[in-house]
């Protein structure tokens, strides 16, 4: 698909690339927080899985930029932003990267070391949990995943933004309040949930409200966000037209800088020279 059609078919797409973000991704965090207010009073946040890097745009933009550029703050801290991926990243003004998987107890330690004894106000993750295709295990670690939330956070909220596409189950969880069990020791969450996921172990936990029979299964609402009047992710609108009436497509703000694919095509293009030459061999013989 040529990248007009693409421009076409896909306003958000078309959209991040005029105002220069990396990823369609940006107006989903930019929605999200026109409905929950997210960035409100926050100075130190950490963004999971940030490769290519819109949300670290949008963090960089909404946080970073505007102390920078603000006479009041010039005494404070600028706000604090780290970003994780396994990914490199291209750099972003404001933003610390730290390439690791954030699954890794290593990785964690070095996001802590640079809040330097302070809590992050604000955790966002575009990662999501592998599938593996086996629906019973799938759906298990799904709802691992949701009874964590849940034992976390008193207010829970499933968000999907308008520029996330209905075509996708995609959605995102919106937690609210960090209250975490009384003594939580991070090291004792494998047993937390364990006691969480069974029925008796459910009496002993302040997690009651909301929950329905038996394990694993809680009420989470789900909420529409993005301003419904505005562009449709499913929908394709006309290009502009610019200059002498023919529209220009754009290109991409920022490539990857190393993505996983570059090694595949690395490899296909060496096995494709290897063909070619073999069959050169074939002929000469
Ligand atoms: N929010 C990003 C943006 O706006 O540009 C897009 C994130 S992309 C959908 C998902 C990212 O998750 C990928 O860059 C991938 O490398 C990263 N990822 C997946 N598993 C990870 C892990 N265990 N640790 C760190 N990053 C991971």
């Amino acid at each position: 698909m040529g990248k007009a059609s693409r421009d076409k078919r896909d306003i958000y797409y078309r959209k991040a690339k005029e105002e220069g973000w990396r990823a369609r991704s940006a107006f989903k965090l930019l929605q999200i927080d026109e409905e929950f207010n997210i960035f409100e009073g926050v100075k130190r946040v950490v963004d999971l899985c940030a490769a290519p890097g819109s949300w670290s745009q949008v963090l960089s933009r909404k946080l970073y930029l505007p102390a920078k550029l603000s006479q009041d703050s010039r005494d404070d801290d600028p706000p604090l932003i780290v970003a994780i991926d396994l990914q490199p990243m291209a750099p972003i003004e404001g933003v610390i990267q730290v390439q690791g998987d954030i699954t890794n107890a290593q990785t964690a330690e070095v996001v802590i070391r640079h809040f330097d004894g302070c809590k992050a106000d604000l955790v966002v993750c575009d990662g999501a949990p592998d599938v593996t295709g086996l629906h019973d295990m799938d759906e298990f670690v799904q709802s691992q995943l949701i009874l964590a939330l849940k034992l976390f956070f008193p207010v829970v909220t499933f968000a999907k933004p308008r520029s996330s596409r209905n075509s996708s189950i995609e959605a995102f969880a919106v937690c609210e309040n960090y209250s975490p069990p009384q003594g939580f020791n991070p090291k004792d969450l494998h047993r937390l949930l364990e006691k969480a996921g069974s029925p008796s172990g459910m009496d002993d936990l302040d997690c009651s409200s909301g929950w329905l029979e038996g394990p694993n299964k809680v009420y989470i609402p789900f909420l529409a966000c993005g301003d419904l009047s505005g562009y449709d992710s499913d929908r394709s609108y006309p290009l502009p037209k610019v200059g002498e009436g023919t529209y220009q497509s754009l290109d991409p703000v920022q490539p990857p800088i190393a993505p996983p694919y570059k090694r595949a095509l690395e490899m296909k293009k060496a096995s494709n020279h290897g063909i070619r030459e073999l069959e050169k061999l074939s002929l000469d013989s």
